[in-house]
């Protein structure tokens, strides 16, 4: 089997690289976030069977972004388990962070809309990062 042409980050340096290419690639230049792994035992519960969290100040550009390393992550959760999809889908949150708010109904919590969201996001996420290596996801 090929070996894959890209390489994961390992450390919250290369992380940060990676973030940064992408806030280029995602128009999000203007944005000052902080990206990194997930190492605390008080990060990963309150990231809970997520593979990162996106904690955005909208009105101020800022952002902070944690990420699960995959030995992290729980089986069976349903996604794409790896570091540059989760990293891209919690950057388009930023994007996103409006329709957050609005399809959550404060009062009955239906979280309908909030699940399509979701959905769009993580397809969206797959499919640049299938792009960008050139490689559909079933070979990485
Ligand atoms: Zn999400």
């Amino acid at each position: 089997m090929a070996r894959p042409k890209y390489k994961l980050p390992k450390t919250n340096q290369q992380l940060q690289r990676l973030a940064r290419e992408w806030q280029a690639r995602l128009r999000l230049r203007d944005w000052d976030i902080s990206v990194f792994f997930a190492d605390k035992e008080e990060t990963k519960k309150a990231i809970g069977p997520a593979f990162g969290a996106t904690r955005p100040a909208p009105g101020h550009k800022i952002a902070m972004v944690a990420i699960k390393r995959p030995e992290d992550i729980e089986p069976d959760v349903m996604g794409c388990p790896d570091i540059e999809v989760t990293l891209v889908h919690e950057l388009l949150h930023l994007h996103g962070d409006a329709f957050d708010h609005f399809f959550i109904d404060k009062e009955t919590k239906r979280p309908t809309e909030y699940f399509a969201l979701e959905a769009m996001i993580e397809l969206s996420a797959i499919a640049m990062v299938e792009l960008k290596r050139g490689i559909p996801r079933q070979q990485w």
